[in-house]
């Protein structure tokens, strides 16, 4: 059993508010907030006490879209649920919800048997499963009933990969009109694939084999024209829809346009399309091939285009879509041949720093930050408020964090386990200090001191936005 903790002095910044407020933890619960300096925060009285003056005192960050160990291309993502929780950790994030795979022909329930199997014993934060369901048959529809009623109540689907993942609109149809029977959300990766593929095989057959291509292959119109389908695919089931990884500023439009209907359609996107762009993958040489992520990096306009989604609430969550391969020996498969370079990039530490530089860059607010990173992505896939909020009753997973510290991004110090960073040498100011889980501590003035098996598998409830 935890002992008490009581963490003092500290802004708490949640979603909604900002108060200067001491916190009492017991039993791995926040027990009690009482405003800093009054004499019912100075009853709070534990063995452990951390002085957060100066400091913010957050949730820890929720990341519903990770992939850990997850197979592709011929080799898996670099990750495994031991390195990748213990380098969310170090990011500020307390929890992550990981994406189970069922193979074409297999029941789901294989698959998700096989991805608990993984994660069991080895996170050092908690835990949650989305299901691929790369294969719609009458077995599977059945299926997903009994994962709702379990607490994998979010489904993805893929537009994109024939041959692979993907899904035709008539199984995508059946898979939506099912979730809207049972209380499931559908999680839609928007590109139209079969389109894609032409063009890859034509841009291959005129000797445009570098990264770059990657990027200019997958066009935004064939990003925007999947997620418009999608939607209206979603009307017709009346189903709800949760759009993943939007990059692209047709497509912000698309999901903008149906919220204004008053659809349940939502949208995320990534510190990658917020930070990076297509310039990156145009790198010489064979760098690019770091950047390779799909949907794709975007030239730099379409940046301004999903900032300005955050602000509007047109999109509500940032995700990473951790997917990490080692340039060496991973993303090097597409040496001569962009389609075989692994597509995927690591994030999963650096989402919370990187929003912060956000807050400091004047993009979204401080609350705001909160919402996209912690409260709603915890709302959206049913962990609230146990996650994703500091109020009584809530899971203790609290980060300490400094907004006046500097650090530079870089491979050298980060604790993925993949041979590059994406934002090697980028300055930022934000700092994770302490990191604690349901009140025990993960990361301790900048030392793990978390285990493995301390994170636990969470069930969730359905998406919190449809009642
Ligand atoms: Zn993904």
């Amino acid at each position: 059993m935890s002992s008490r903790t009581v963490i003092r002095g500290g802004l708490v910044v949640t979603a909604s508010d900002e108060i200067h407020a001491d916190v009492l933890i017991e039993d791995g619960r926040v027990a009690a907030l009482a405003a800093s300096g009054t004499p019912a925060a100075e009853s709070f009285t534990a063995p452990r006490v951390l002085d957060a003056t100066g400091k913010y005192v957050i949730p820890g960050g929720v990341d519903v879209h990770t992939h850990m160990e997850m197979p592709f291309g011929g080799t898996y993502a670099s990750d495994t649920f031991e390195t990748g929780t213990r380098a969310a950790a170090w990011g500020g994030t307390t929890t992550i919800v990981d994406f189970a795979v069922q193979s074409v022909g297999r029941p789901l329930r294989e698959g998700l048997d096989a991805w608990h199997a993984k994660a069991e014993g080895n996170c050092a934060i908690d835990y949650g499963f989305h299901m691929i369901v790369s294969d719609v048959n009458e077995e599977t529809l059945q299926e997903m009933d009994l994962l709702v009623e379990e607490g994998v109540t979010s489904f993805k689907q893929f537009m994109a990969y024939p041959g692979v993942f993907y899904s035709d609109d008539g199984q995508i149809l059946r898979a939506m009109q099912r979730a809207s029977a049972n209380g499931g959300l559908i999680m839609m990766h928007a590109e139209n694939g079969i389109a894609i593929d032409v063009l890859v095989e034509q841009a291959l057959a005129r000797g445009e084999t570098d990264p770059r291509h990657h990027g200019e292959v997958r066009k935004v119109l064939l990003e925007a024209e999947a997620t418009h389908r999608a939607i209206q695919l979603a009307r017709v089931a009346g189903a709800p829809l949760y759009v993943v990884h939007v990059s692209a500023e047709e497509a912000v439009a698309e999901l903008a346009a149906a919220r204004d209907k008053g659809l349940h359609v939502f949208g995320e996107t990534c510190p990658q399309y917020l930070f990076l762009s297509a310039d990156d993958l145009a790198e010489p040489g064979f760098d690019g091939a770091k950047y390779v992520c799909s949907t794709p990096l975007r030239p730099r306009e379409h940046q301004a285009a999903l900032w300005r989604g955050l602000r509007t609430n047109d999109l509500q969550v940032v995700s990473t879509d951790h997917c990490p391969f080692c340039f060496t020996g991973q993303k090097e498969l597409g040496r001569g041949d962009f389609s075989k370079i692994p597509n995927g990039l690591p994030g999963v530490e650096n989402r919370m720093d990187l929003l912060h530089q956000a807050v400091v860059d004047g993009h979204i607010g401080r609350r705001r930050w909160i919402e996209i990173a912690c409260a709603t992505p915890a709302r959206m896939f049913g962990l609230y408020p146990k996650k994703g909020t500091i109020a009584p009753g809530t899971d203790a997973d609290i980060v300490i964090y400094d907004p006046h510290a500097e650090q530079v991004i870089s491979a050298e110090t980060h604790h993925m386990n993949v041979d590059y960073s994406a934002y090697e040498g980028k300055r930022v100011t934000g700092r994770v200090e302490t990191v604690l889980s349901r009140g025990e501590p993960v990361v301790e003035d900048h030392r793990f001191v978390g285990r493995a098996g301390h994170g636990v598998y969470t069930p969730r409830s359905t998406c919190q936005y449809l009642s």
